[in-house]
């Protein structure tokens, strides 16, 4: 319909580096965790700033294994938020905790007003997700936590690359207990599926690397290579949750192009919100205060009132007109599995769910080109152009 190809909703940005760097893996005889993963880990605890970074298979076991060693577990509770991707809650299930939802406020993200209400004895730890790549506000969320004795897990799969008080998510200044990456296709940095986990505290640190190994004693590179011993106890019932350096060998050029992503995304963000500031039928997505927003995603927020579609049509539109969109997320509560939870009443989330109707999500990712971002731009404002509500005013003239 348009003269443009079809613009997907993401692309990853592999360069010749990171493909090199695989090869070099395949060749070298060496493919499951070992000098690759370190290094990988290595360059995350010096970008990030934190104390302890475990490479692992994805942001999921990276979230599970936080929880797990934090010993959370049957009977406890765990605060976090409906607009997240799935993962986030099915981890606290999957320790046989209860998730509990906290409503999010203005910007999306989860309301440390809400959290606090949702707090009971049983309560454990609260998981606040960066959505988008906006930070919550940890200030009140480490506040909450300090007063009932909570710990804090980040959901960062969004974040890598946000700032929060100058500060990365992870840093030596956080109080939170442990922190979740995802380096899955579409994030921002990829490994084609992996994950990192990052935590200030050494002992953490080491029963999340004995848990995410079968609870051995010993990872293969201290047992099998010219370094290794074969000797190794088992200390508890692990997971299998190791990166391999097969992934990790895309994580470390990745990573090296972090800062040069970010700043691509940031002006492409500043163009979107440009050519959109003067349109009523929509709000931009908030920029961030004491914060640098790393841009994952630009969600786009319709004012439904003001189109004479729903968002389901817009997207629709879109993709007649060859652009690729995505939502994030669909809430929490309306998916089937997690509905046994939500008879709680304290699992209403009204903003979330009118939130939900709201959103879309546009193409951001640097292997755009400046046309492409354009070309999105045009679609957008045509799509609108033909469906804008009538208004009140303009109804009554046509009377
Ligand atoms: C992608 C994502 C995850 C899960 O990460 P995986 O690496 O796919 O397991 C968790 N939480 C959020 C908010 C995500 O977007």
């Amino acid at each position: 319909m348009e003269g443009h190809s079809y613009i997907p909703f993401n692309l990853p940005d592999i360069g010749d580096e990171e493909i090199d760097e695989v090869v070099a893996t395949l060749r070298s005889g060496w493919l499951t965790t070992g000098q690759r993963a370190a290094r990988f880990e290595a360059a995350f605890q010096s970008y990030t700033g934190c104390r302890q970074a475990l490479a692992l298979s994805s942001g999921t076991a990276a979230l599970h294994l936080a929880l797990e060693a934090l010993d959370i577990g049957p009977g406890d509770e765990v605060i976090t938020t409906p607009i997240t991707f799935c993962a986030t809650v099915s981890s606290i299930i999957h320790c046989g905790a209860t998730p509990v939802l906290a409503d999010i406020g203005e910007d999306g993200n989860i309301d440390p007003v809400c959290i606090e209400k949702r707090i009971s004895p049983r309560t454990r730890a609260i998981i606040p997700v960066h959505l988008g790549g906006l930070p919550c506000d940890m200030a009140a969320i480490w506040d909450i936590a300090k007063r009932y004795n909570l710990s804090v897990i980040e959901d960062a799969a969004h974040a890598i690359g946000t700032l929060w008080r100058g500060c990365h998510i992870g840093s030596l200044e956080s109080l939170s207990a442990a922190v979740a990456y995802s380096f899955y296709a579409t994030k921002t940095i990829t490994t084609a599926e992996g994950g990192m986990v990052t935590t200030n505290s050494d002992s953490l640190a080491a029963r999340m690397r004995c848990l995410s190994l079968h609870g051995m004693s010993k990872d293969a590179w201290n047992r099998y290579s010219d370094k290794g011993n074969w000797y190794y106890e088992v200390l508890e019932a692990g997971y299998k949750y190791n990166i391999s350096d097969v992934h990790a060998a895309l994580g470390i050029h990745q990573l090296r192009k972090i800062e040069q992503f970010v700043a691509v995304r940031t002006a492409y963000a500043q163009i979107y919100k440009e050519c959109f500031a003067d349109m009523p039928e929509f709000e931009m997505p908030p920029g961030g205060n004491n914060a640098r927003n790393a841009w994952h995603l630009f969600i786009l927020r319709l004012n439904l009132d003001k189109l004479s579609i729903t968002r389901g049509q817009f997207i629709e539109e879109l993709r007649r007109r060859n652009i690729g969109t995505s939502v994030h997320f669909i809430p929490i509560p309306l998916h089937p599995f997690f509905a046994p939870w939500m008879g709680d009443p304290r699992n209403h989330c009204p903003r979330a769910l009118a939130f939900y109707e709201r959103l879309v999500s546009l193409p951001l990712y640097p292997s755009m080109t400046v046309d492409q971002l354009q070309a999105v731009v045009k679609a957008v404002k045509a799509v609108v152009r033909s469906n804008r509500a009538m208004s009140v005013s303009m109804a009554g003239a046509a009377l």
